[in-house]
């Protein structure tokens, strides 16, 4: 049998896949249904509101958003950055620009000579507008 120490809270423990012992365990799928149901019921709720309703620690909230299992609208608050530039998100690791190019880098990949996909154009498209604004502004 593996035992190992529990990273939560130190209890020894009959390892099987989990870095955390089953009571921990537990309380972590409890606390994430806590959360889930509030959200299902007040959506667009901040993680404060959501912390101070379910009495579930932010920092674990913030994981799991982190984890995207759960989305939080903070309209003016953006809690995550993105892994690979930096730039502010809501959920999940990355970005929508870098999902998109790392999902063009890892279709190259595979298919060296395959056809672009149309978001490129998109982006094309609103560089000519921005451009175009600013432009008008200026005569
Ligand atoms: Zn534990
Ligand atoms: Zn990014």
């Amino acid at each position: 049998m593996d035992l190992r120490n529990c990273k939560k809270c130190g209890r020894v423990f009959a390892y099987i896949a989990s870095e955390v012992c089953s009571r921990c365990a537990n309380s972590d799928e409890d606390d994430f249904k806590k959360v889930k149901e509030y959200l299902y019921d007040n959506p667009g709720a901040t993680i404060v509101e959501v912390s101070e309703e379910t009495g579930v620690d932010e920092k674990k909230i913030l994981r799991y958003l982190r984890e995207s299992r759960i989305e939080i609208r903070e309209e003016d608050n953006l809690l995550l950055d993105c892994e690979r530039c930096g730039a502010p998100i809501r959920s999940g690791r990355f970005c929508d620009p870098c999902i998109i190019s790392m999902k063009k880098e890892f279709t190259a990949v595979l298919k060296p000579k395959a056809e672009q996909p149309k978001i490129r154009d998109l982006g094309k498209q609103d560089t000519k507008m921005y451009t175009a604004e600013i432009r008008k502004k200026f005569k």
